[in-house]
C-alpha cells in the first residue's frame, strides 16, 4: 500500500499548503452549497456547488501535477498571501491591546505603522523607517 502510494506520487509534486487548502475551501463550499440549496436558492446553491467542485478539482491536479517548480511558486505566493492577511489582523488586534497607552499613527509618506505614547501633547513623530517628520497631537 505503502510502495504504491509512493509510486503514485513519484515525480509528482504531491500534497503542499495550497490543494490543502483548496481541498478545505472545497469541502466547506459543498457544505454550504447543500445548505443554500436547502432554503430554496437552487441557482445560487450550484454556483456554490460549482465552484467547491472546482476549488477540489483544482487541488487534485495540483497534487498530481508533474510541473513541480510551478506548483512550488504558486504554493510560495499563497503562503506570503496568507502571512500578509493574518498580520493585518495581528497588527489591529495588537493596536486594539495598547490603545490605552499608545497612539498609532501612519506615516504620511511610506504608510508604515508608527506607535507613540500617550500623553505627551503635541508633538514631532518621526518615521523610524523614511524619516519623514511630522506634527501630531498624543
Ligand atoms: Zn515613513
Amino acid at each position: 500500500m505503502r510502495d504504491r502510494l509512493a509510486r503514485l506520487f513519484y515525480g509528482r509534486n504531491g500534497i503542499d499548503k495550497l490543494s490543502t487548502f483548496l481541498w478545505w475551501v472545497g469541502l466547506a463550499l459543498l457544505i454550504i452549497s447543500g445548505i443554500v440549496r436547502r432554503f430554496g436558492a437552487g441557482a445560487v446553491g450550484y454556483a456554490i456547488w460549482a465552484l467547491a467542485v472546482l476549488s477540489i478539482v483544482f487541488s487534485l491536479i495540483r497534487i498530481f501535477s508533474r510541473n513541480v517548480s510551478k506548483r512550488a511558486a504558486e504554493n510560495e505566493r499563497y503562503l506570503r498571501a496568507k502571512d500578509s492577511f493574518l498580520n493585518f489582523f495581528r497588527g489591529k488586534k495588537a493596536r486594539f491591546d495598547q490603545r490605552r497607552d499608545y497612539k498609532f499613527f501612519k506615516c504620511p509618506e511610506c504608510k508604515s505603522m508608527l506607535r507613540v505614547p500617550r500623553g505627551k501633547g503635541r508633538i514631532y513623530v518621526t518615521c523610524r523607517k523614511c524619516g519623514a517628520r511630522f506634527e501630531a497631537k498624543s
